[in-house]
């Protein structure tokens, strides 16, 4: 038997609708939402990711604004630049493009952003918030992961959820959230060993790893649920998951491919945010 597809392409698609119908009442009451996104450098993939983004913002009538800054800015001008975006009242939410150049502290440029206005969701004051179970600005590819399980009716309490990842951005937050719905969670890494044995037994298995074809299907639990974070290329350019999808999908209960799957969720979340953070400005 083949496992149901999870379209996250069409739930995104149904997300942003909603985003769209909200946005254009916050922009009627004269605070249209806004999100600046600084990118530095000329990674191709962050330029896509961006461009995305950006057109999503568009389309949901959110104001955007991309600040493309040179590869060799150092770290006081993409502070800088941060600092600015913090204070212009056009702007709700403020993202700064993943990765930065080498030469640049990295934590220290999040932490730059303004909680108020941190819709990534990576500023240390998110994640704290996301730790101690009260949410602010929850990282939007683990924000979709979940929206994903409840459109779908996934249950998750009681289930056990094996996470394959441990990043700040993905691993972490996403267990984080399945622990606060009662899932019992085991976070698998790099050094983890037997790792087939942990992965056999989720109920829930999400993997983020970065690596094209990791799970494959002796790893994986008949009738579990599958979500595939992994972005990766294959040797034909072909955009791939970490999960070997087309063996994996007659073991899995359901399963979310790539493309079409968990990406699509992360750009509809990052509009929510973006909304969100304007929301607030509502209530100040
Ligand atoms: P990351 O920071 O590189 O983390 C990868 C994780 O995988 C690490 O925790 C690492 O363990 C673990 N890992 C590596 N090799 C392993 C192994 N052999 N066994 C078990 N665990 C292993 O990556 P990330 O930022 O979380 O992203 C993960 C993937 O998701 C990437 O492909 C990325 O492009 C993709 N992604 C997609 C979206 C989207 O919207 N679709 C959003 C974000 C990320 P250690 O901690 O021990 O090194």
């Amino acid at each position: 038997m083949s496992a149901h597809i999870i379209d996250g392409k069409a739930h995104a698609a149904a997300l942003r609708a909603e985003l769209k119908i909200q946005a254009a009442a916050l922009s009627a009451k004269g605070l249209q939402p806004g999100l600046a996104v600084v990118i530095v450098g000329d990674d191709p993939a962050s330029r896509t990711y961006v461009r995305n983004k950006v057109r999503a913002c568009e389309e949901a009538g959110v104001y955007s604004e991309t600040h493309q800054l040179p590869a060799d800015t150092p770290e006081s001008g993409v502070l800088a630049r941060v600092r600015e975006l913090n204070s212009n009242p056009r702007i709700h939410g403020v993202l700064v493009q993943l990765p930065l150049p080498a030469h640049i502290n990295e934590p220290r440029v999040l932490a730059e952003v303004l909680p108020q206005k941190d819709v990534d969701g990576f500023h240390v004051h998110s994640a704290g918030a996301l730790f101690v179970g009260a949410p602010h600005f929850v990282p939007c590819t683990p924000a979709g992961i979940i929206y994903l399980l409840e459109k779908e009716s996934i249950s998750i309490a009681g289930r056990h959820a094996v996470v394959i990842g441990r990043s700040n951005i993905v691993g972490k937050p996403i267990a984080l959230l399945l622990l606060q719905r009662d899932a019992t969670i085991t976070i698998c890494h790099s050094r983890t060993t037997d790792l087939g044995v942990h992965t056999r037994s989720a109920d829930i298995l999400v993997a983020a790893v970065g690596r094209l074809n990791f799970v494959t299907a002796d790893m994986v639990k008949p009738g579990a649920c599958v979500i595939d974070v992994g972005t990766n290329r294959a040797p034909d350019g072909k955009l791939c998951g970490d999960v070997d999808y087309e063996t994996v999908k007659s073991v899995a209960g359901s399963i979310t491919p790539v493309p079409g799957g968990v990406g699509p969720m992360t750009v509809a979340m990052l509009v929510a945010n973006t909304l969100r953070a304007a929301d607030h400005r509502t209530q100040d």
